[in-house]
């Protein structure tokens, strides 16, 4: 089966995510190997139904909200629910995690948590470790988006799975990516939508385009009604094939001052 996406959450010390174009030709045999893996615990949390080698006592309210993330995007971004199952699968630790990949992902340089699609099947590999609530919503957000949109704008994708990664509580102030965007812009640095959007490849994603990636995601979900209109339209246009173009000229006819818009936002937000 030929791998058509492949994603992953830049941590502290994973490095830069992974270019599909590199990846085409490696093979997803899920099904297959399910038994061979020798899963010893299996839970389905709506859409997501999750394979561990380990037993997932302790970790039901993680997959429970999980699967609540497919909600919110459902509120936020107007798109459908999927009628697509998303496997996660999870290893015990680092070791046999690495092993599987070695076998199924020969070519893949080691990251600690990936999304990939195959075949229209969301798949999402990971294993047990401090890390592991925010490398599943991360790369969960990926899958529940690709379940349901043809494609996604690489620095949305980034930047909404950075939004959805910390817990429901923290996602208006709690982000870490929330103080250092307030001191930058204090600074004057204010990121451009338009050169996120210029992004082609993950590898031209560094940790500042995941941050403003995830500021310009908070704006558009939190600030002014008419961005997240703006963007639920292009999302919508996404679905129904219709050339989307690029959201920094849609919200241009809105706003001639994107970038001061943005400014603002974060002046104001939760004053
Ligand atoms: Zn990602």
């Amino acid at each position: 089966m030929r791998l058509e996406t492949l994603g992953c959450r830049l941590g502290p010390i994973r490095g830069f995510c992974l270019l599909l174009a590199t990846f085409v030709a490696v093979c997803l045999t899920i099904e297959a190997s399910a038994g061979a893996e020798g899963w010893v615990d299996q839970r389905a949390y709506g859409p997501l139904v999750c394979h561990a080698d380990f037993p997932l006592n302790g970790l039901e309210p993680l997959l429970g909200e999980i699967a609540q993330i497919q909600q919110e995007l459902i509120r936020l971004l107007e798109i459908p629910p999927t009628n697509e199952r998303i496997e996660i699968l999870l290893f015990h630790d680092r070791s046999s995690y690495r092993r599987y990949l070695a076998q199924r992902f020969p070519n893949v340089p080691y990251r600690q948590a990936l999304y990939v699609r195959s075949a229209g099947q969301g798949t999402v590999l990971a294993f047990q470790s401090d890390d592991l609530p925010v490398d599943l919503r991360h790369e969960c957000t990926h899958a529940m988006l690709h379940a349901v949109l043809p494609m996604v704008p690489l620095w949305l994708d980034e930047g909404l799975a950075e939004y959805f990664e910390v817990p429901a509580a923290d996602r208006l102030n709690g982000n870490p990516h929330h103080s250092t965007v307030k001191w930058w812009m204090r600074l004057g640095r204010v990121p451009s939508m338009a050169t996120l959007e210029a992004k082609q490849s993950l590898d031209d994603m560094g940790r500042s385009e995941y941050r403003d990636s995830w500021a310009y995601v908070h704006f558009l979900l939190n600030g002014p009604p008419a961005a997240r209109a703006e963007l639920v339209a292009m999302l919508a246009d996404i679905r129904s094939g219709t050339p989307p173009g690029q959201l920094s000229q849609r919200l241009g006819r809105l706003t001639p001052d994107l970038s001061g818009e943005l400014v603002e936002h974060f002046k104001t937000f939760g004053q």
